[in-house]
């Protein structure tokens, strides 16, 4: 989150960036504190220190490979070890499957852990902070084929099926999921509710993914060409339409539009997270409040008739709190509740966002 004042720092005292990246500052900041220390990782602790915000990341030297995880740990790191004995660090478990290691174990929030000569040191220093891993990352950031804290993201997600089953109830023939990660989500509904799995979308692989797109034509554009309905499923049928979110309303209007001009008689469409009415100070690249569907409309019958539903539900942000299940991990949900796990500095920009608009239950 200071990023910006940390880099005016350092351009005032003579540094030169070549970027705009947030990392580039990290890396200057380490750099100087290494100028007063003799071990990288004490710059790192140092740096650390300084940090304000989110953030994961791997450093190489010429000697050691040294990861570090911000005291909240809002985004994931984990370590595992390949069957040479080769240490290797990633932001998800699925990347280490990849290259055949096996999982070692999350770094923790606040953890620098270094992998040199004198084999593995931990520094612990700063951990012990409040948790608080991004509840998104289970519900649409992460691979279903990771592992987080500990819980399969895929079991988080048929698990947020499951409990939007149990508080969005309705009477319908299929449930078929919004490619990628509504389809863990439609299978949890599905199981809960009893109501027969479809296949309802075939998904283009080679569009990303729509609402990260910079223009509202070329998200609308993307939206086009990215799904296109599987008929036979949804003709003549009521319709159970899983998705992870919605942001602007944009893409989930053209989803039910493509439904209903295929066929299917009604369109009930779930979301396995809750309304998403504040920004993230995190990472995660949202758009201003006012284009947010959540912070424009008052009600969720209001959200429903918009992106042209018959009817909608959202997850309880008790719920995604349940996600990790039996773990029990502690998130955070800030761009739910508007309560964040840390301050926000005033120049963040959150008075845009101090009055929201209560989405209230249809
Ligand atoms: S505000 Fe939302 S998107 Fe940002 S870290 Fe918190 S839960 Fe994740």
């Amino acid at each position: 989150m200071n990023a910006r004042s940390l880099r005016t720092q350092h351009e005032l005292s003579g540094g030169i960036f070549h970027g705009t990246a947030d990392t580039e500052t990290i890396v200057y900041t380490i750099v100087s504190e290494r100028l007063k220390v003799s071990a990288t990782e004490e710059a790192v602790h140092r740096t650390m220190r300084q940090l304000q915000g989110a953030y994961s990341c791997v450093l190489m030297t010429a000697t050691k490979l040294i990861a570090f995880r911000d005291p909240n740990g809002f985004r994931p790191l984990c370590c595992g070890q390949t069957p040479d004995g080769t240490y290797v660090v990633s932001s998800e478990s699925c990347a280490l499957d990849a290259v055949g290691a096996k999982l070692i174990r999350d770094i923790d929030p606040g953890e620098i852990l270094v992998f040199g000569k004198e084999g593995v040191v931990s520094d612990r220093r700063l951990c012990g902070g409040a948790r608080a891993l991004c509840v998104f990352e289970y519900i649409y950031f992460a691979r279903p084929d990771s592992v987080i804290e500990g819980t399969p993201v895929h079991r988080a997600r048929l698990r947020a099926g499951r409990f939007l089953a149990q508080e969005g109830p309705v009477e319908a023939d299929v449930v078929i999921g919004v490619p990628d990660s509504g389809i863990d989500a439609a299978l949890g509904y599905s199981r809960q509710s009893g109501i027969p799995y479809g296949v309802g979308f075939l998904k283009n692989k080679y569009i990303g993914r729509s609402f990260i797109a910079p223009s509202q034509d070329m998200r609308e554009t993307a939206v086009k060409i990215k799904l296109n309905v599987i008929a036979d499923t949804v003709r003549d049928k009521r319709v159970v339409l899983i998705d992870d979110s919605i942001v602007r309303g944009t893409t989930s209007e053209r989803i039910v539009r493509l439904l209903r001009e295929a066929g299917a008689k009604e369109v009930h469409m779930r979301i396995s997270s809750p309304p998403f009415r504040f920004p993230c100070f995190f990472g995660t690249d949202v758009d201003s409040a006012e284009n947010l569907i959540a912070c424009r409309l008052h009600s969720v019958k209001e959200i429903a008739d918009e992106i042209g539903a018959d009817s909608l539900a959202y997850l309880s942000v008790e719920a995604a709190r349940r996600l990790a299940g039996e773990q029990g991990c502690s998130f955070c949900d800030g761009c739910f509740t508007g309560k964040y796990p840390i301050d926000i500095p005033e120049d963040q920009g959150k008075s845009r966002f101090e009055q929201p608009i209560p989405v209230q239950p249809e």
